[in-house]
């Protein structure tokens, strides 16, 4: 490990300051970034612990949305009242995520910024776009199961790892970010870019920008909400598919819905497609079938990740099949 160092913040200012130079990073829990410095992956020459800011709290806004801060530990998002009560996707999908003992480190500031699982960016003998641009994409012609099936370039498939931000993008959640030049709300679903031509750019964050909190809107029909997750053992694995979904059901039709999918893509990848294919139609199989496979309709697969695009297409189906027997 190559020597840094190492800065504990007291405010927000004093953190962007600390990491204003871009070869800082923000260390809160720790479990991606501890990681992977240990691999060589990430090398920064500045750490800003960021553990002291006062960004803790899951407060109830006025418009009956809810606020969570950067710092919150992920167990404790999961657990709340508040989240439990109006968005059960929320709390299932971090519950399906990690350890319970990384869960009481990881923070939700955090867990946007997962890396990918990609064996090769976890390698540094082997080459990778993601963590040396230009330098080739093994996964492309190699061991690529896990990879994504949507949202790739020939630059890169890898898929984002994280299960929260699969519920967030479900649920239009807003990333609060501070900078030197202000502050800025971000939807989730524009956070995280898609690989292209630069996948070393994996979020919209500028040099010394902070996340603050995470808001989650109202949604009437939050309570009737799901999460599935399918991996290769029960826990403590990344998701090979997962689904994030709420249904507004009236008269037995579907009135509105959100549809948001894991584990096969390279952002949390919101599906509009299936969304419409949902809408005005009734709470049944075949509706559900409709709508999976209008989400997979632009999915591109490599040598052994075809049988993805099924699972997924069967892990969104169970989840809207659960969101719709719920009252
Ligand atoms: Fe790197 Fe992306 Fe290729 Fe994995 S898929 S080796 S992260 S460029």
């Amino acid at each position: 490990m190559q020597p840094f160092q190492f800065v504990t913040a007291i405010d927000e200012a004093s953190a962007r300051d600390a990491a204003r130079g871009g070869e800082a990073r923000f260390l809160a829990g720790g479990t991606t970034l501890v990681d992977l410095m240990k691999l060589h992956v990430e090398q920064p020459r500045v750490i800003v612990d960021v553990n002291r800011l006062p960004l803790t709290a899951v407060e109830e806004l006025p418009d009956g949305g809810i606020r969570v801060g950067a710092m919150v530990r992920n167990s404790d998002m999961a657990h709340h009242p508040l989240i439990r009560s109006r968005y059960p996707v929320l709390s299932q999908a971090i519950l399906a995520g990690a350890s319970a003992q990384i869960r009481n480190m990881a923070t939700t500031g955090g867990n946007l910024l997962q890396r990918t699982r990609c064996a090769y960016f976890r390698d540094t003998a082997e080459a990778c776009n993601r963590r040396t641009p230009g330098s080739g994409c093994p996964a492309i012609d190699g061991c690529n199961r896990m990879h994504a099936v949507l949202g790739g370039s020939e630059r890169c498939i890898a898929t984002h790892p994280s299960d929260l931000c699969v519920a967030l993008a479900a649920l239009d959640a807003l990333v609060r970010i501070e900078g030197a030049r202000g502050g800025r709300v971000v939807p989730l679903t524009d956070f995280h870019l898609l690989p292209g031509d630069r996948p070393e750019r994996e979020t919209v964050l500028g040099a010394g920008e902070l996340i603050t909190a995470v808001d989650v809107p109202p949604l009437a029909y939050g309570q009737r909400s799901a999460y599935v997750k399918v991996r290769d053992r029960a826990s403590y694995a990344f998701a090979l598919a997962s689904a994030a979904v709420a249904l507004d059901v009236r008269d037995g039709a579907i009135a509105d819905a959100r549809v948001a999918l894991g584990g096969i893509a390279t952002k949390p990848w919101r599906s509009r497609e299936a969304e419409r294919a949902l809408i005005g139609r009734p709470v049944n199989a075949v509706s559900f079938r409709a709508a999976a496979d209008a989400a997979l309709a632009g999915a591109v697969p490599r040598r052994h990740n075809t049988f993805k695009i099924e699972l997924a297409k069967r892990t969104l189906v169970r989840a809207l099949t659960r969101a719709g027997a719920l009252g």
